[in-house]
């Protein structure tokens, strides 16, 4: 079991991991390489550094840590629950314990948005399969997704009911699903008081009564949402030490909201690294 395990290895993630590592605890940053800043080709305002590219800034602070002693995992995580001694994160293959967590996601991907989304929101259209699945109980339900969080999302509503597929929305799906899959681009969430049907561009039409977005990999502030913790417009809350209303959790970086900058991401890291790794001393 690991101490502290952060997700993400943006300027958030990888200056939390340096804090923690620092701080004595033993530590894992899972993450990708598809970060805002990896987007960046020029960092013109950071402090220090007159211009760097966004993946020069990212190398020095990958290296920087794991010259620490750090652990790095190159996965998505795909689902986070409380465990006996603190958390289990599940990736595609592995399940990984750890006493407390980071959240270090960056800003939610936001795909394009499917006409009916927003208007079925909580009228059989849900961003949580925990949450919501039970409300599902053998009933037809459709997953919009076609990476591992989708297959994820998939599998925890299996467990409600055996009418579950997959709508990749024209993408080949990325991993093996558990369940049908239909790939034809999707036009349109349809229904009245609440939602009934999926339309294809190609014209068909699949009665559903649940419809769960999985789009791309699990947002900080759908992780969040799975373990209770409060959000507000998409970001996390966080006190004043970087800890969310759930003891152990913490959370830096865009996934705050507010100044989505460099710098603002490795002062919330640091802070949230730090005292994740006194939480875990304490405890
Ligand atoms: C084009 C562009 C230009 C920019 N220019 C500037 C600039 O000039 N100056 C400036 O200060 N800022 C700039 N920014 C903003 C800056 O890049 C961000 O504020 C900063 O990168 C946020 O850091 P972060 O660590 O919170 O998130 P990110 O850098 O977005 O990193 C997120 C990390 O989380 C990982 N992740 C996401 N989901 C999961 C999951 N389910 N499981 C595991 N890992 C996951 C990703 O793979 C990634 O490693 C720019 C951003 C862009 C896109």
């Amino acid at each position: 079991m690991y101490d502290v395990c952060i997700l993400g290895k943006g300027p958030a993630g990888l200056s939390a991991g340096i804090y923690a590592v620092r701080a004595g605890a033993q530590t894992l940053i899972i993450g990708g390489a598809d970060g805002a800043l990896a987007k960046a080709k020029r960092i013109d305002n950071y402090f220090g550094i007159a211009t760097i590219s966004g993946q020069d800034l990212l190398d020095a602070g990958q290296a920087q840590y794991t010259a620490l002693g750090g652990e790095t995992l190159e996965a998505e995580v795909t689902a986070v629950e409380m465990g006996p001694g603190g958390f289990v994160l599940h990736t595609a293959d592995r399940q990984i314990e750890a006493k407390a967590i980071v959240l270090a996601m960056g800003k939610g991907r936001k795909g394009a948005s499917l006409p009916g989304e927003t208007e079925f929101l909580g009228r059989g259209v849900s961003h949580c399969a925990v949450c919501d699945g039970f409300f599902f109980k053998k009933k037809r339900v459709g997953v919009l997704g076609s990476g591992a969080y989708a297959a994820s999302e998939a599998r925890q509503m299996l467990a409600f009911t055996p009418d579950v597929t997959i709508f990749t929305d024209g993408k080949e799906p990325a991993v093996e699903m558990p369940c049908t899959v239909e790939t034809a681009k999707l036009s349109a969430l349809t229904g009245e008081a609440r939602l009934s049907a999926v339309q294809t561009a190609d014209g068909r039409s699949f009665p559903l009564d649940g419809f769960f977005i999985a789009r791309g990999s699990a947002g900080a502030s759908e992780l969040a949402l799975k373990l209770g913790v409060p959000t507000e417009n998409g970001n996390i809350r966080v006190d004043r030490d970087g800890m969310t209303a759930l003891p152990g959790v913490f959370a830096a970086g865009d996934c705050l909201g507010g100044l989505c900058q460099v710098s603002v991401s490795v002062g919330t890291g640091a802070l949230a690294g730090q005292r994740a790794a006194e939480f875990v001393r304490q405890r």
